[in-house]
C-alpha cells in the first residue's frame, strides 16, 4: 500500500449507521479502498463534545458502528480501522494546533453554530466542543491525509484543517499536505421528515433495518405536500421518497418521475415500491451483519490491529512535527 495517497475519514461512535452515513461517506470509503490507503477512525473523544456524561455506551456503539463498516464492505486488511482515544498522539497534535487558530475563527464555523443552535447550547458550549474541529484537523493531519470523504456538513471543517496545515507549514516548515474533501452525489441525504437525515433527529432509516421496519418507516416519509389525492400531479424534485428512488432504485426512476408528474402514480404505491427496493438493496449488508455479530472478539481484534497500524503512522508524523517545531524532543549534543 506504500506510495498510495491517503484517505482519513471517521465517524463518532453512535451505534448503528443510517442511509445518510452510507450515501454521504461510507459508500465512498468502500469505493476508494483500491485506489487509496484508507484510515478509518472511530472518533470517540468527539462524543464528549455533546455528551460528556454518557461514556458508558461508547464501546458498544463502537462495535456496532464497526460492524456496519465491515458489513458494507470495508476490508480491514486494506483499510486501517482504529479508535481515536487509543492513539494518544492525536491529543498532542491537537494541543499544538490549537495554538494556531483564533477563537473568533472557531465561533464562525457554520456547522458548529448550527449544532449549538439545535442543541440550545448558546451560553453553555464547552471549550472542547468549540474546539472539536481542531481535534478533527489533528485527526486528519496526523495521517498526512490527502482526501477526506465526508458529507456536506463536514466541508467547513476540512477548510479549517487546510488553513491550520498552511499556517503550520509556514511557521515551521512543510510537514502536512492540505487535504481536500471528497464528496458524493448524495452528500446531504434527507431524512424521513425531509430535513437532513441525522441520528440525533430520529428521522433515519438504518442500514440494519429489516424489511418490515423499512416499510413502516417509508410510509411515514414526507412527500410533495401539494399531492393529496392519487390524481394530483406531483413534484418529484421536492419529494424525499423520490430522492431515495434516485439513489436506491435507479432503474425505475425516469418512469416514476413521469407517472408522478402525470398524477397516475399515487404516493402509497410509490412508497411501497421504494421500501421493497430499499430492503433488497440493504439485504446483503444485513446478511453480512448477522454473520459479523456472532463474532465480537474478531471485531475487537480488527480494532486492536488497526490501533497498532495507526499508532505507527501517528508516531512517525509526531516525530516530524517535534523536529519541525523544535519542541518535545531532546536536541542532539
Ligand atoms: P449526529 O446527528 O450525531 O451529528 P449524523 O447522523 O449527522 O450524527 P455523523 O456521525 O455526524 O452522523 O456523520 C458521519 C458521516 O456521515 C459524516 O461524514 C457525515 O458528513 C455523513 N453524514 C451524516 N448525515 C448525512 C446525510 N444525511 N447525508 C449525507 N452524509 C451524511
Ligand atoms: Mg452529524
Amino acid at each position: 500500500m506504500a506510495g498510495l495517497k491517503r484517505i482519513l475519514s471517521g465517524m463518532r461512535p453512535s451505534g448503528k449507521l443510517h442511509l445518510g452515513n452510507y450515501t454521504g461517506a461510507l459508500e465512498n470509503w468502500v469505493k476508494n479502498q483500491e485506489k487509496f490507503q484508507n484510515f478509518h477512525l472511530v472518533a470517540d473523544w468527539h462524543v464528549l463534545t455533546t455528551a460528556p456524561e454518557q461514556t458508558a455506551h461508547i464501546w458498544e456503539d463502537t462495535i456496532e458502528m464497526v460492524i456496519d463498516w465491515l458489513a458494507v464492505g470495508i476490508d480491514p486488511e486494506k483499510s486501517v480501522i482504529f479508535v481515536q482515544s487509543h492513539v494518544k498522539e492525536h491529543a498532542e497534535l491537537f494541543l499544538l494546533l490549537s495554538m494556531l487558530v483564533t477563537v473568533p475563527r472557531l465561533q464562525r464555523n457554520p456547522t458548529v453554530k448550527e449544532q449549538i443552535r439545535e442543541l440550545h447550547l448558546e451560553d453553555r458550549v464547552s471549550f472542547g466542543h468549540l474546539g472539536y474541529p481542531v481535534l478533527q484537523a489533528a485527526d486528519i493531519l496526523i495521517y498526512r491525509a490527502h482526501y477526506v470523504p465526508v458529507g456536506e456538513d463536514q466541508v467547513p471543517h476540512i477548510e479549517l484543517t487546510r488553513e491550520i496545515a498552511r499556517r503550520f507549514n509556514t511557521l515551521y516548515g512543510k510537514v502536512f499536505p492540505e487535504p481536500q474533501p471528497m464528496l458524493t452525489v448524495f452528500s446531504r441525504l434527507p431524512g424521513l421528515d425531509a430535513s437532513k437525515m441525522s441520528k440525533s433527529q430520529g428521522n433515519t432509516i438504518l442500514l440494519s433495518d429489516d424489511p418490515e421496519t423499512i416499510q413502516k418507516k417509508v410510509r411515514t416519509a414526507v412527500t410533495d405536500p401539494q399531492k393529496i389525492r392519487m390524481g394530483d400531479p406531483g413534484h418529484p424534485e421536492i419529494c424525499t421518497v423520490f430522492t431515495y428512488h434516485k439513489k436506491f432504485n435507479a432503474a425505475e426512476v425516469s418512469e416514476i418521475e413521469k407517472n408522478c408528474k402525470k398524477g397516475v402514480l399515487g404516493c402509497v404505491a410509490c412508497k411501497k415500491n421504494l421500501a421493497d427496493k430499499l430492503a433488497r438493496y440493504l439485504a446483503p449488508f444485513r446478511e453480512k451483519r448477522a454473520e459479523l455479530e456472532k463474532d465480537r472478539k474478531m471485531i475487537r481484534d480488527i480494532i486492536e490491529d488497526g490501533n497498532t497500524r495507526a499508532r505507527k503512522e501517528a508516531q512517525e508524523t509526531m516525530r516530524a512535527v517535534r523536529e519541525a517545531m523544535k519542541i518535545g524532543r531532546m536536541p542532539d549534543v
